[in-house]
């Protein structure tokens, strides 16, 4: 009987190391868990900051959309209305030009050339300073030498003698490329 009680003993020391064995892993694992948890809970705040101001962000740019796309259909407008306005003063200048042509028949060519000139000018100023001088048509495409004057196209170029800008005699054509 006493030696049984001497086992049961020894036995019980031995569940209670087991006990405690065990429970020292099972914290282990719990705080393992837990730090775990607070870097995911400390992920999941950055995330989230990081959604409101992604979500700022596009808020402001879809406002500055608006806006821009407000005031470039505002400066579509006014272009269109001034594009057209040049339109009919061009126009006009087209006839009076015909006109004052019919008109004289001992006019002079320099008064021709002149107000070509300034009709040239005229739809230069206009947004379009890369079309030739000549045709009004083509792009500015030939260097003039020696006068190196950029005005012309090379079809029209290779039908000059002097170039229409300051009556050089022309030498040689150089084409030029955008
Ligand atoms: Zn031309
Ligand atoms: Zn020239």
């Amino acid at each position: 009987m006493m030696q049984l009680e001497k086992d049961l003993t020894q036995q019980q020391v031995k569940f209670a190391d087991i006990e405690q064995h065990l429970n020292y892993e099972l914290q282990k694992q719990l705080d393992k868990v837990e730090n775990k948890n607070l870097v995911l809970k400390k992920d999941i705040v950055d995330l989230k900051r990081e959604i409101d101001h992604l979500t700022g962000k596009l808020e402001n740019s879809q406002a500055d959309i608006t806006q821009k796309t407000k005031a470039y259909s505002r400066q579509l407008g006014l272009l269109q209305d001034k594009c057209q306005a040049q339109q009919q003063h061009l126009a006009q200048r087209f006839q009076q030009l015909s006109l004052f042509i019919d008109k004289s028949d001992s006019i002079d060519s320099d008064q021709i050339r002149n107000l070509a000139l300034k009709l040239v000018a005229e739809i230069r100023e206009m947004d379009q300073k890369d079309v030739c001088v000549v045709c009004v048509v083509e792009k500015t495409n030939c260097v003039l030498l020696p006068c190196r004057h950029h005005v012309t196209c090379t079809k029209c170029a290779s039908r000059l003698n002097t170039c229409p800008f300051c009556r050089t005699c022309i030498q040689d054509r150089i084409s030029t490329f955008e």
